[in-house]
């Protein structure tokens, strides 16, 4: 049964364990290359374009359940432009302030880590 893949605005979400960051991911992909290979006869690709895409089965590394994912709404807090504005505002709490900022901020452990965008 195909998953649908998140976009700019879903992410997955486990529904059995929670899990939002760690996921396998088995797909078809069909993929037109151009092939370019030197005289020696080793390709290199060159040129890939994906004619299409589709999520067979997504396992969670957390739980192993097996397409067991939602799509949830990823949270609003990731906005690269208004980033050094909140910086700036969070920077001079320092001292105890700012130890209870970090130790608040680690506490979500999954949802610290923001993996880059493919
Ligand atoms: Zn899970």
């Amino acid at each position: 049964m195909p998953v649908a893949p998140p976009n700019a605005d879903t992410r997955w979400r486990c529904t059995a364990c929670g899990n939002l960051t760690r996921f396998d991911v088995v797909r078809t992909q069909r993929v037109r290359e151009f092939l370019h290979a030197d005289l020696a006869g080793d390709p290199v690709v060159e040129e890939s374009e994906t004619l299409s895409n589709v999520i067979e089965h997504v396992t969670c590394r957390w739980c192993n359940a097996v397409d067991q994912v939602e799509l949830v709404s990823r949270p609003a807090t990731a906005e690269p432009a208004t980033a050094p504005t909140s910086v700036a505002a969070t920077a001079p709490t320092t001292g105890p302030t700012s130890v209870a900022a970090t130790a608040t901020a680690g506490a979500p452990a999954e949802l610290a880590p923001a993996e880059p965008a493919p």
